[in-house]
């Protein structure tokens, strides 16, 4: 079975790529397992060469990565060169850990008690279309680095990326079998990653509802599980704000990568007495957002990823109220422009579901509790922004809102260096951060007597 990989920017097939079978998962599944015990025995300074020749590799080959995802994913040309530059990172960061993964010794009566970090085994990385390249690296670098194999399906309509990493692991002199990149459906591949016993951690990115299929199918052998899942985000703007600042900031927070970002902050809740003031500041931002043709490299953003999708995204424009819209390109591609909706009712669908597009609602609000209520009323808990000069007011919000990443006074980016994950329904565990080889281990302790 095949699947014709489309260019989101003029709608041409791109490529056809064929579809892993369930049989075929299974064999590369063994494959990897069997790859395990010479990568996991290597030596530590060994594999940290390798993973670091891996990120060489990719460092050299940056350009035609990038070009790969815009056509793949209409990324702007300037995102998709940060993301190609951000597996390499995330390489080089984790290429310090086998080195690193240090036990404890720990005091006990009659003996020497010490902890080992052991390797799971395979480990299944599963990766969905928004974001191909980091969100396959913060999978593939720790459970690498940390003695593992690794499995990883990318998502069914942005394979080129992850195939070109492959590609490049070999060429760096990752052994066979230790990163396998398997393109296929969900349905078949991803989910013989959660059934085959062998796989002993899923890694799953995508959204809350196959999280959800693979948390409970991963119970049947008790398999470890990541899921970085949806999110819906606020950015709170109190009046004492750089007002300036914050409205030149805001569409960026949202509108990158056309809005299909898990952590993109598609509402903004603006304190009552700079409500107006603030969609009036934010009013040409909008408007001169650079949309088109993603090699631009004046581009700001791109198409959506799919017709699909853009319907999807339409369904929470249709009958709302439009503050006011930036421009999109006419003609092919899956088009869609920079949307503000205002005054909008706190229980519209497109304030309370994730939009995973370029809309924006805003949304007054009179207290810094009210702020809070507000942020915190979904049931995800990924990421949100807080703007005030008042650095206690702050401090205070970002510990109210139940998130897992927040920033005051910016939109930060993730940063491969600090841990990220989400709260409810935004998933279990953490990725990237100085922890995150270790999620790739189980503790072992083992006590030595020292009795005559
Ligand atoms: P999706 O859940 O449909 O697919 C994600 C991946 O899971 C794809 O590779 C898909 O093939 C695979 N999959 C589908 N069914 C499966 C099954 N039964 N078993 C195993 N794997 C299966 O999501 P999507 O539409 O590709 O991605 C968009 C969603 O992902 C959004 O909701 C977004 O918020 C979320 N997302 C979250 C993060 C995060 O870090 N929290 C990052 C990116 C995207």
């Amino acid at each position: 079975m095949s699947f014709a990989v489309v260019n989101p920017s003029t709608e041409q097939v791109i490529r056809s790529i064929e579809l892993a079978s369930a049989e075929e998962a299974d064999a590369a599944i063994a494959k990897a397992h069997e790859a395990w015990p010479a990568w996991r025995e290597l030596a530590p300074g060994r594999r940290a060469e390798l993973l670091r020749a891996f990120a060489d590799e990719v460092d050299a080959d940056l350009e035609n990565l990038a070009r790969l995802e815009v056509a793949n994913s209409g990324h702007t040309i300037g995102n998709a060169r940060g993301e190609a530059g951000n597996v390499r990172d995330v390489l080089r960061y984790y290429a310090a850990a086998p080195e690193r993964l240090c036990g404890k010794q720990i005091p006990v009566a009659g003996g020497l008690d010490v902890t080992f970090h052991e390797p799971l085994g395979v480990v299944g990385v599963i990766v969905p279309w928004n974001f191909p390249m980091p969100v396959a690296g913060w999978g593939f670098a720790p459970a690498l680095a940390a003695g593992n194999t690794v499995v990883l399906k990318p998502a069914e309509n942005t394979p080129l990326t992850a195939l070109r990493l492959a590609e490049l692991a070999e060429r760096a002199g990752i052994p066979s079998g230790v990163f396998t990149v398997l393109p296929g459906l969900g349905d078949v591949v991803g989910q013989r990653f959660v059934d085959n016993p062998v796989v002993r951690k899923v890694v799953f990115t995508g959204s809350t509802r196959t999280g959800k299929r693979v948390m409970a199918g991963a119970a049947n052998s008790i398999k470890r599980v990541t899921l970085e899942l949806g999110g819906k985000n606020s950015n709170i703007v109190f009046a004492d704000a750089d007002l300036d600042r914050a409205a030149a900031a805001a569409p960026y927070g949202v509108f990158d990568n056309a809005g299909q970002d898990c952590c993109a902050r598609s509402n903004i809740l603006v304190e009552r007495p700079v409500y107006e003031r603030f969609l009036e500041r934010m009013e040409p931002v909008v408007r001169g957002f650079a949309v088109g043709d993603p090699a631009r490299e004046s581009t700001e953003m791109g198409p959506l990823i799919s017709a699909a999708h853009r319907e999807k995204v339409r369904g929470y424009v249709d009958g709302a109220p439009v503050a006011y819209t930036g421009s999109a390109p006419q003609g092919p591609g899956f088009w869609f422009p920079p949307t503000v909706l205002a005054p909008i009712a706190a229980d519209h669908p497109a304030v309370t579901e994730e939009v995973f597009g370029p809309v924006v609602s805003v949304l007054p609000f009179d207290t810094e509790a009210e702020a809070v209520g507000l942020a915190n009323n979904t049931e995800y808990g990924l990421s949100g922004s807080i703007w005030t000069r008042d650095l206690a007011r702050g401090i205070r919000v970002s510990r109210g809102v139940r998130a897992g990443n927040l920033s005051v006074n910016s939109h930060s980016a993730v940063r491969y260096h600090t841990p990220f994950g989400g709260f409810g329904q935004s998933g279990i565990g953490r990725e990237l951060g100085p922890d995150a080889a270790e999620e790739f281990t189980e503790t072992k302790n083992v006590f030595i007597s020292t009795e005559e």
